[in-house]
């Protein structure tokens, strides 16, 4: 029996919710994760699959209005488990498609209606307009946030979720509002593909920080100076259980 300290990463839809590289994301939050001296499990989950019983952290990618669909009844079904998770402290994240099913709703830009999860107070329109390029956030919690974008979902977050970051360049939730993602617990929606984590490891260290201190009750970063290491560490200090 390995004495090394496991999260279990459940990687959500990765069949049909996987565009413009978000696997990219299971790859790097699991190696960051081994930098830190635990041994990720990535379990995937396709609609149908059963959850597994230890969940610590969940990720979930893009994919066109068609793949939503495949996957949004299935998500409906486990929103009670998910919403759970998520007051329970889960960390996830959740980028494009899967963001707005984490939201309300999502009505399509032919008129379809569907229907979320409510994780998130959040709640997308399909719009004309794409907007799609590099996108840049500064964010008080992960500093500058760097990733592309490329969606015709036009979202609006409610008082129940704060924005993830202000758009320095870019368009983010919408071409209106100036900000981007939203966050609830500590669950992360946004649009950024890019892959995100490799490009933004105080993201990836956010994650592994949340996911071990809620299973193992600390989180010690691996040693290093690096300034993700510190971020990580002043984020695992700002919140004591
Ligand atoms: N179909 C959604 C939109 O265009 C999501 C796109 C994506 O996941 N890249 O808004």
């Amino acid at each position: 029996m390995s004495d090394v300290n496991e999260l279990v990463i459940v990687s959500l839809y990765p069949r049909d919710m996987n565009i413009y590289g978000d696997r990219g994301n299971v790859l790097s939050l699991s190696r960051r994760a081994r930098a830190h001296g635990f041994a990720p499990r990535v379990v995937e989950v396709n609609p149908g699959d059963p959850l597994p019983a230890q969940i610590d952290i969940v990720l979930g990618g893009g994919g066109q209005d068609s793949g939503q669909g495949r996957v949004a009844v299935d998500l409906v079904a486990r929103g009670n488990t998910m919403r759970d998770l998520a007051s329970d402290g889960v960390p996830m994240l959740m980028v494009c498609g899967l963001y707005q099913l984490f939201g309300h709703r999502f009505l399509t830009h032919t008129g379809e209606e569907l229907t979320g999860i409510g994780v998130l107070d959040v709640e997308t329109r399909g719009g004309e307009e794409r907007m799609i390029g590099n996108i840049v956030l500064s964010s008080d919690e992960f500093g500058e946030i760097i990733g592309y974008e490329n969606h015709s979902g036009d979202t609006t977050v409610g008082p129940g979720s704060k924005p993830l970051g202000k758009v320095l360049q870019g368009a983010g939730n919408n071409p209106r509002d100036g900000v981007e993602g939203a966050r609830t617990n500590n669950v992360i929606g946004t649009y950024l593909h890019g892959s995100l984590l490799p490009k933004n490891p105080a993201i990836s260290d956010f994650l592994i920080a949340e996911a071990a201190r809620r299973r193992y009750g600390s989180f010690e970063p691996a040693a290093g100076d690096d300034l993700t290491v510190q971020r990580a560490r002043e984020s695992a200090k700002r919140r004591p259980r």
